[in-house]
């Protein structure tokens, strides 16, 4: 029987031979490779600054970090997504204030509900970019330009979408991208900040490395012998080996997101068909990244039972994404249900269905089959 992931990674010998080459450099940590993979990234996307670090959450940190994000401030985002976005605002002590999506065809967050939830106490806007689709930004820019708010982009969806002729990342003060294992490119853990910002690019390169004047490689090489911390910081650096996998991914992307819009593409025509399951973004024109693809059920198809038989099938699916505000930790916290209705009506409804490049046409005419049996 078939086995269809949810997610799949496509390494080759790019990865391996880049990978076996700093190995045999005897250099694991932040250097030479990790400098070639920012400056490309930076390129690609046509932003003067990119820094590597750790993985994704840890970009976001620095994000709000950098942005001065503290004590008492608000930063409003979306609930459906993962939970690190909201996390990395708690991080500094800020607190999240959640809006809903724009309609149950547009998943990104409202530009309407944001100008709801903004107080005084409102400094920034984290936007995502859900499952690869540019938010209108726009209006969320006119909206940050009026409330003089920051604008962050957790773009982890979204490498390689464009809004406008614009990359995804580079529209906001500062954006933020995973490359975790699932993502469209991947290093295993790994992550990147983006700025166009000279002072907060100064920032995020001191954060990231404890504040400190001088770097490990830059003592290795002879440059400097001593150094000072000017404030404060985390180890949040990139190494050498996720470096070089994400050079060779990177070189794959735009690619790899054409044959992910192709196979959407396919899913879209089957999909029409069926009734009690509908497309989200169905009349999207743009250029999306398409990392993943979720599916909206109708009240009277069960979910539980839904996803339990397209396991049996080996159709591997997911959710995409329980919203954060009803987490146990987020409610412990005094967030509540019945807030964010159409976001929460999403989180009971939503299907991810398996999207990655190892997927052919037949194998969506295979899942559409059998969801077409199940319902
Ligand atoms: C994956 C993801 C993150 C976190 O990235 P990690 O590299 O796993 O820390 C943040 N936001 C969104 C929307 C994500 O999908």
């Amino acid at each position: 029987m078939r086995q269809i992931p949810l997610s799949d990674i496509d390494i080759g010998d790019g990865e391996i031979d880049n990978v076996v080459n700093v190995l045999k450099s005897e250099w694991l940590s932040m250097g030479p490779v990790s400098r070639q993979f920012e400056r490309k990234f930076s390129d690609y996307l046509q932003i003067k600054h990119a820094f590597g670090v750790s993985n994704g959450t840890a970009a976001l940190h620095i994000a709000n970090k950098v942005l001065g994000i503290g004590m008492g401030d608000e930063v409003i985002l979306p609930s459906l997504t993962f939970v690190a976005t909201a996390n990395a605002s708690l991080y500094c002590g800020a607190k999240p204030v959640f809006a809903d999506v724009v309609s149950l065809d547009n998943l990104n967050i409202s530009p309407d509900d944001i100008l709801e939830k903004i107080t005084p106490k409102t400094k920034a806007i984290t936007v995502v970019h859900y499952a690869g689709y540019p938010c209108d930004m726009d209006p969320i820019t006119e909206i940050a330009e009026d409330h003089k708010l920051k604008v962050i982009e957790d773009a982890a969806h979204a490498p390689g979408a464009e809004y406008k002729a614009k990359k995804c990342g580079t529209m906001g003060d500062i954006g933020c991208f995973s490359f975790f294992a699932n993502k469209n490119m991947v290093t295993g853990e790994g992550g990147m900040v983006v700025t166009s910002d000279e002072s907060l690019a100064r920032k995020v390169k001191m954060i990231r490395s404890h504040s400190m004047t001088t770097l490990t490689w830059e003592r290795h090489m002879g440059h400097a012998f001593n150094y000072d911390v000017t404030g404060m910081g985390f180890n949040y650096r990139i190494n050498e080996i996720a470096s070089a996998i994400g050079l060779a991914q990177l070189e794959k992307l735009d690619k790899n997101n054409r044959i992910r819009k192709k196979i959407v593409e396919h899913y879209k025509v089957g999909l029409k068909e069926l009734s009690h399951i509908s497309v989200p973004f169905s009349n999207y024109e743009g250029k999306s990244a398409y990392h993943i693809f979720p599916v909206i059920l109708n009240n009277n198809v069960s979910r539980n039972d839904f996803m339990a038989k397209l396991r049996v099938k080996g159709i591997q699916t997911s959710i995409h994404y329980p919203p954060v505000h009803l987490f146990t930790y987020y409610r412990k916290l005094g967030y509540r249900g019945n807030t964010l209705p159409k976001t929460e009506y999403l989180g009971d409804h939503l299907v991810t269905l398996p999207l990655h490049m190892k997927i052919g046409e037949d194998d969506v005419h295979y899942i559409i089959k059998e969801i077409d049996g199940v319902i």
